[in-house]
């Protein structure tokens, strides 16, 4: 079962990312940590999207489908499978995954805009981001994920692919919430294998 981590920056998918691809042997795909890779090694590309990246803008399609076609044609074992966090953003990237991939479920963290302004003030003091630093940048990737990214949220819920947790909680209340809920779709997926339903 290949999942998605869909919601607003600062919304904590990163953290949960990490535990949840460790505790269900998911290859974890984050196209924020590629994108801030390729911007350190100073490639063309890397230069290409540092500014774009540090004012909250988002990166190309054409960019971001490139690097996910590329970590999708690396080989990956046969009991395994992808867990997305920050990608897909726009619609045409939600179209193209649709085409490579079968995600059936996505994981939509659910926060309010004040909540996820005051976390990425405090995660600024620490992570040294670029985009984390000031309180306009934060204002500009807000409002790119109301253009941009809500339309995802609002496809894949009316494919019914589309699974609710409460972000504003703890990112321990945040990690056992998906916990829970992954587990009870793999049981699911397991049942109706097993000719259950
Ligand atoms: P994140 O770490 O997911 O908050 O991403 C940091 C920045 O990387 C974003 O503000 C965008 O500039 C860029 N980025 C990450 N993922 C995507 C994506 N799927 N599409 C476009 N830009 C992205």
């Amino acid at each position: 079962m290949n999942v998605i981590l869909l919601g607003k920056p600062g919304s904590g998918k990163g953290t949960a990312g990490i535990e949840i691809a460790k505790d269900f042997n998911f290859k974890l795909i984050s196209t924020g940590d590629l994108l801030r890779q390729e911007k350190s090694s100073g490639s063309t590309i890397g230069k290409q999207i540092e500014s774009i990246m540090d004012r909250g803008d988002l990166v190309s399609d054409d960019i971001i489908n490139d690097i996910i076609e590329q970590e999708l044609s690396k080989p990956l074992p046969i009991d395994m499978y992808y867990l997305f966090d920050g990608y897909p953003r726009t619609i045409s990237q939600a179209r193209r995954l649709d085409e490579m991939l079968n995600i059936s479920a996505v994981v939509y963290f659910d926060v309010d805009d004040a909540t996820i302004a005051e976390r990425i003030e405090q995660r600024g003091k620490k992570s040294g981001r670029e985009d984390d630093q000031d309180s306009d940048t934060t204002k500009c990737r807000l409002e790119n994920y109301y253009n941009d990214t809500q339309p995802v949220v609002d496809l894949y819920e009316n494919s019914d692919r589309l699974y609710k947790v409460d972000a504003s909680k703890s990112a321990i209340s945040v990690y056992l919430q998906i916990k829970q809920l992954i587990n009870k779709l793999n049981k699911e997926e397991e049942e109706e294998d097993n000719g259950i339903y």
